[in-house]
């Protein structure tokens, strides 16, 4: 019999899995998709919101370039920490069943195995439960509850896409004139939509039932 599974292999679930080791308890965690998971489904270059001593799995080992890490440089700090640590976690194995009581132990069941632990902890967040508002139009593809990139939703003409090739360039520092020329030209546009956008998503925290169009 484990001491301890845990479900879930996010922030919480690695902390937890990391306590365990360090314990000397006979632990594993069990993950339906990947290390970081959820982190991973962020968009690609994604800013992360809070600063490194908020996220970081050792006081001072997260160092991203700028204030903030990306999404990048987040997900690489995780599965260092997991490899570094040989953290035992099985990657793509679902828990679908939890049973059992403190005295006999708790049997989990997932896609590929059971197992016998003394305790199990759910790590497992709160993005795969969405709350559902009920409203008319939340079930249509381009409605989504992770977020997204919104470059799918962006003015699918050639100005746009010059603009978004136009400002790979500017934001690796090489800032040849012919491109920086055509970002000035099209950078009023892209304001416009990006206001646009705001104004959809402020509208819609406000008023979602009058927001989702049932086409
Ligand atoms: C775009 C975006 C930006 C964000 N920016 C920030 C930020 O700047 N700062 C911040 O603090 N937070 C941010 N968050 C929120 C942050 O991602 C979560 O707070 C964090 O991931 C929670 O960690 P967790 O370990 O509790 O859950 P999660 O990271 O969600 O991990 C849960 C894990 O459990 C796994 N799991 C679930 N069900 C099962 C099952 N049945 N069997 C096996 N495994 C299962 C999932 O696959 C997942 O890997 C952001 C979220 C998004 C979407």
């Amino acid at each position: 019999m484990l001491d301890l599974l845990i479900i879930g292999a996010g922030p919480t679930g690695l902390s937890a899995a990391d306590a365990a080791a360090k314990e000397g308890l006979d632990y594993i965690v069990v993950e339906k998709g990947t290390i970081a998971n959820t982190i991973r489904q962020y968009p690609v270059g994604r800013t992360l919101f809070s600063t490194p001593n908020e996220l970081e799995m050792r006081e001072g080992t997260l160092k991203p370039l700028r204030e903030k890490p990306t999404r990048e440089e987040l997900l690489s700090h995780y599965i260092h920490f997991v490899l570094d640590r040989d953290l035992k976690i099985n990657t793509g194995e679902r828990v679908v069943d939890v049973s059992g009581d403190i005295e006999q132990g708790f049997f989990t069941t997932t896609d590929r195995a059971e197992y016998h632990a003394a305790r199990v902890l759910f790590a497992i967040g709160a993005m795969d439960i969405p709350r559902r508002l009920n409203v008319p139009g939340e079930d249509l593809p381009k409605v989504h509850h992770l977020f997204v990139e919104p470059y799918a939703y962006i003015r699918k003409d050639a100005q746009t896409w010059h603009l978004l090739h136009a400002w790979a360039p500017v934001r690796h520092g090489n800032r040849p004139a012919r491109r920086h020329r055509r970002l000035l030209r099209h950078g009023q546009r892209a304001i416009d939509d990006w206001i646009h956008l705001t104004a959809v998503l402020n509208q819609f925290c406000s008023h979602p039932e009058r927001s989702l169009s049932t086409k």
